[in-house]
């Protein structure tokens, strides 16, 4: 078909306090005392009664703490679903995923690969997916990626880190709650917010971009200034502002693509393990010739902030550390073609690339 026929997020509860609302919502989609609900919740919540003591448990239900500290594997993902299978009698009603991109992601994946056979990295690319995933709910506590509303879960495999883009990957309910924002340490709130900011850069400069995708873009990177520029919001009405820009800028890039700087920072993060929000920040920072206005924007946000972003991680790399970068990088053809048109490789060439690695 020559236009994607895009599936959506079927519900979605807004506002603060939303999260109280969990049990009612959760109810009707039991299946059986022995489905249980299995809670994937971010381990920065541990011991936090604010949050934890609202997670309705009954029967077998069960909460798995998971750091953030890495990103998601496909490894990950496999032992999480053998875990779930080894120690329950039935399939689970629902996976429940609490926490930011990488507690949203896990969700999702494991949700399909309950219900899809073998490995997690089979199913890396687009439209592998044969099997509808596990109900799934999406809670975030941390503004920006737009995973909430995205149809693609994002995994480092054994050999690349790609997403699985399936019609089965969106949620099938969000709770968008901007009070869980409220402990984000403000470095953390930056760099996700500014994956916020940089989806908006990169489809509205894309050359894939759409009426459909400009009228999403637009008014996320409307909030992003409001919020990052402007002095005149209150802390509640920034958390409310950046959690609807961050569902708006995922839904830019559902019918457009992003750009440069993600498609070089999945080459940082491939080798170095470099997260995604710090490291899109790493890369749009020297992207001034792609991206001129949206950087200088960005040199201003980052300096009203105070935010010191890491200097020099590429500078002691070997050149074939620097070539895998690279290639995972060019591997991305729809990113360049975006951002740069059908000619991108001329302009996007391994010096080029080394080139812009070797500055940050
Ligand atoms: P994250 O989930 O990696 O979390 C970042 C840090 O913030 C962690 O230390 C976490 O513990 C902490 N944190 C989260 N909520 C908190 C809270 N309320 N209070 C205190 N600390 C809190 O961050 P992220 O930037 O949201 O997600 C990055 C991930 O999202 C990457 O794995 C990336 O690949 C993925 N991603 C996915 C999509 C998609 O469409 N699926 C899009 C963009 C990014
Ligand atoms: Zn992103």
């Amino acid at each position: 078909m020559a236009y994607k026929n895009y599936p959506m997020v079927s519900r979605v509860v807004f506002g603060r306090g939303s999260f109280n609302e969990l049990t009612e919502i959760l109810a009707p989609k039991r299946l059986s005392i022995n489905a249980p609900f299995i809670f994937l919740v971010d381990d920065v919540f541990e011991r936090n009664a604010w949050l934890t003591s609202r997670i309705p448990l009954a029967y077998n239900d069960n909460i798995i703490y998971i750091s953030a500290d890495e990103e998601p594997k496909t490894s990950q993902v496999d032992e999480l679903v053998e875990h779930i299978i080894l120690n329950n009698k039935e399939r689970p009603s629902g996976i429940i995923g609490i926490g930011g991109g990488t507690l949203l992601d896990l969700a999702k994946a494991v949700s399909i690969m309950l219900t899809n056979d073998g490995e997690t990295k089979n199913y890396q690319g687009w439209d592998l997916v044969k099997n509808k995933a596990v109900y799934h709910v999406g809670i975030p506590t941390i503004s920006g990626t737009g995973a909430e509303v995205s149809r693609t879960t994002v995994l480092t495999g054994p050999e690349k880190k790609l997403g699985i883009n399936s019609d089965y990957t969106p949620f099938d309910q969000v709770i968008l709650d901007p009070e869980l924002t409220k402990k984000v340490p403000k470095d953390q709130w930056f760099y996700t917010g500014m994956d916020c900011y940089i989806h908006c850069i990169e489809s509205l400069n894309g050359t894939y971009l759409n009426a459909f995708s400009q009228s999403y873009g637009e008014k996320a990177l409307e909030l992003c200034k409001e919020i990052f520029l402007e002095n005149s919001l209150s802390t509640e009405e920034k958390q409310d502002k950046l959690m609807m820009a961050s569902w708006h800028g995922g839904m830019s890039i559902a019918y457009s693509q992003v750009g440069v700087a993600h498609a070089m920072s999945y080459g940082l993060s491939f080798l170095l393990g470099t997260k995604h929000g710090i490291g899109n920040c790493i890369v749009f920072d020297q992207l001034e010739e792609f991206y001129p206005e949206g950087v200088k924007l960005f040199k201003k946000m980052k300096s009203l902030h105070d935010i010191q972003l890491p200097q020099g991680i590429c500078a002691n790399l070997a050149d074939d550390e620097i070539d895998i970068m690279i290639d995972v990088s060019l591997a991305l053809k729809p990113l360049w073609e975006n951002a740069l048109g059908k000619n991108w490789s001329k302009i996007a060439t391994r010096e080029k690339l080394k080139s812009l690695y070797l500055k940050m």
